[in-house]
């Protein structure tokens, strides 16, 4: 009987997690012309419209037992053999909530992963000969615009000190880690102008400040507690077949389109707000998806590694534009292409 009780608890304990835990539903139509879109405006008139996370993890709760993941991906299956496996992949991502309830890091922590995470891509990226330069000129110039776009991070705050690597490499990216880290390539800087830098600049930037690093920071933090403390003890069965399979879900499945859709559109509404043209951003989807036809996929490079969908983040952004544009109207975006050129930074109005 107390047994029962025990597991009775859990299992409503479990329910309200679950119930605290899921994003509220997602509007289905696009939030353009909707009367909740109109209240956000009413609100807050020198807010830009909310970048909508399109995720593609489905609206129903998290599986949390085994047998319940067996069904859904037997459902996933059967509903469409093709798309079958990366429903399975959607239910592993989808189980990463419940698994991380609970897990919290310091500011002091998400560095300390932060600077674990650089090493190993700085270390990565030497054995590829691509090695850290120090070049004074084009550092000042990155830190320049790290400065003026992290004005308009939301969690400024807890990301005071934000440090810039360049490393040298024929590819233009950027690439960011927890705590505050940046990379870029010094490929990056052959862009045609600033406004496509400041794109990148502000892509890396929106991962951290909409707690994209932060999440990868605790599911590190997860993980490295799990394999330390293997089941028993505190953890029921089911508990760590969750955290089993949301990490399992991690390293299948690392990249998130829908963190990438985010990051874009937060960039392309910064860089609107700075004055510079989202525009930039689109030529930059456009080389890259040349450049990847062209070559086979290198994988070492972030916005590489969004190969299949360069073009959909194209035309998100020029959506995004025409959203702004209907929001706030200007006429005077521009590229900036000499400010680059100078490696000067267009000064703020
Ligand atoms: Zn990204």
């Amino acid at each position: 009987m107390r047994r029962t009780g025990r597991w009775l608890g859990l299992g409503l304990f479990a329910i309200l997690l679950a119930g605290m835990d899921d994003p509220p539903p997602a509007p289905k139509a696009p939030a353009r012309s909707t009367r909740a879109a109109k209240k956000a405006v009413r609100r807050d008139r020198d807010a830009p419209p909310p970048c909508q996370s399109t995720s593609r993890v489905a609206a129903r709760p998290p599986a949390r037992t085994m047998p319940d993941l067996f069904d859904r991906m037997m459902e996933n299956f059967s509903k469409d053999p093709a798309r079958g496996f990366s429903g399975f992949l959607d239910e592993l991502a989808n189980m990463e909530g419940p698994a991380l309830e609970g897990v919290t890091l310091t500011i002091a922590e998400e560095r300390q992963a932060g600077l674990k995470a650089r090493a190993e891509y700085l270390e990565k990226a030497a054995a590829r000969g691509y090695k850290v330069v120090n070049d004074p000129k084009k550092l000042d110039y990155l830190k320049a615009l790290v400065a003026r776009f992290s004005d308009r991070m939301g969690h400024r705050d807890r990301y005071p000190n934000i440090e810039v690597t360049l490393i040298d490499a024929p590819i233009p990216d950027g690439q960011s880690f927890p705590g505050g880290f940046l990379a870029f390539t010094t490929a990056l800087l052959d862009e045609p102008d600033e406004a496509t830098v400041a794109g990148v600049v502000a892509h890396e930037l929106a991962h951290l400040d909409r707690g994209h690093l932060y999440g990868y920071a605790r599911r590190s933090k997860l993980a490295e507690a799990t394999y330390r403390n293997p089941p028993g003890g505190e953890m029921n069965f089911d508990q760590f077949f969750t955290r089993q399979a949301a990490l399992m879900g991690l390293m299948m499945n690392p990249y998130r389109p829908e963190h990438e859709s985010e990051a874009d559109c937060t960039s392309a509404t910064w860089l609107y707000q700075e004055g510079y043209d989202p525009r930039a951003l689109v030529g930059f989807f456009e080389r890259m998806h040349r450049r990847n036809n062209d070559q086979p996929d290198n994988p070492f490079f972030a916005f590489g590694r969004t190969h299949p969908f360069s073009l959909d983040r194209r035309r998100e952004v020029l959506n995004r534009l025409a959203q702004l544009q209907r929001w706030k109207r200007r006429d005077d975006l521009g590229l900036y292409a000499e400010n680059l050129r100078k490696l000067e930074p267009r000064l703020k109005e």
